[in-house]
């Protein structure tokens, strides 16, 4: 196929086939050449590279990672779309693709057998509805050093907000944990078919081969951390009160108070190193207690 972004291409490739939008599927395809085009350029890839895709939908981006990356492996989970992908990559023999939920994956196999000797790293239009869940998985699994996506455009906010920012939440400290997220451009909605109600954005996940952070015990601190954002504008004391039942409501305001916080601050003003610090002084305190 010559254009897989000219609309009228598109429409008649998709009628041909019979093929229909699923909503649920987040399904919105690109008819902008130079968004993929731009998103490919964000990823630095060369032949050394193997991409890891999540929705090549027709195949527009993932035509074009194959002409810059050494490989690509696409997980699809509309069945519907496989007599497509099957004609629009049928010139690109470096891009295999997996029909399945990516959520259900184990995407460290997926690098270990079909990205053997490749850098590996993850280039995707992310389906809106599971775009948390599948950030989360990419992050845990451990094995992406960079991750180009593109994302609701609020959703970009919160992942790269910082402490003290209207946007800064859970997720923001979840996937600053692991990366430094740089947001690159925004994308309207009519560089997509359907067009979607939102703005899009896309942004690059670096991760350090180090750990910046460090905790006593890292799920502790996130227990602390979805405490401290589930109710917001609540102080922080107030909202772990509710959150760590371990330990008094007074006992959590003078750990407040130990690691040098005034106890009227609210959770959205603290950085991931200070979570760190106040995690391990109430663990330390309910050790404590409990001896
Ligand atoms: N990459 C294409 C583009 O940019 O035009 C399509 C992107 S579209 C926003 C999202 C794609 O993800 C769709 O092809 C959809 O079928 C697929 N998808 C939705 N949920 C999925 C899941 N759980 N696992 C794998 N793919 C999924």
């Amino acid at each position: 196929m010559s254009e897989l972004t000219d609309i009228r291409e598109i429409k008649a490739l998709l009628d041909r086939h019979g093929f229909r939008f699923s909503k649920s599927l987040g399904q919105n395809f690109l008819i902008q050449p130079w968004v993929p085009e731009k998103i490919a350029e964000c990823s630095m890839l060369d032949g050394n590279t193997g991409v890891l895709e999540i929705g090549p939908g027709i195949g527009c981006l993932t035509s074009k990672l194959s002409e810059q990356a050494g490989k690509v492996v696409s997980i699809e989970l509309d069945p519907s779309l496989m007599p497509i992908l099957e004609e629009t990559l049928s010139g690109c023999g470096n891009v295999e693709i997996v029909f399945g939920d990516v959520l259900k994956q184990d995407l460290n196999k997926i690098v270990a057998e079909k990205m053997q000797g490749f850098r590996p790293v993850v280039c995707a239009n992310l389906p809106y509805n599971i775009t948390s869940p599948v950030i989360s998985a990419l992050l845990k699994a451990g094995c992406f050093r960079q991750m180009t996506l593109m994302v609701q455009k609020e959703v970009a906010a919160r992942i790269c907000a910082k402490a003290g920012d209207d946007d800064y939440s859970a997720f923001s400290i979840l996937v600053q944990w692991y990366a430094d997220p740089e947001l690159m451009f925004d994308v309207a909605p009519d560089c997509f078919l359907p067009q979607p109600k939102v703005t899009s954005s896309v942004i690059r996940l670096k991760v350090p081969n180090v750990r910046r952070y460090h905790t006593e015990d890292e799920e502790f601190m996130f227990r602390v951390v979805r405490s401290a954002f589930g109710q917001r504008r609540k102080t922080l004391v107030n909202a772990l009160s509710s959150g760590i039942r371990e330990l008094s409501k007074q006992d959590i305001a003078d750990t407040v108070s130990a690691c040098g916080f005034d106890e009227r601050i609210r959770g959205e003003e603290l950085s991931i190193n200070e979570y760190c610090l106040l995690s391990d002084e109430l663990l330390r305190r309910i050790h404590l207690f409990k001896h």
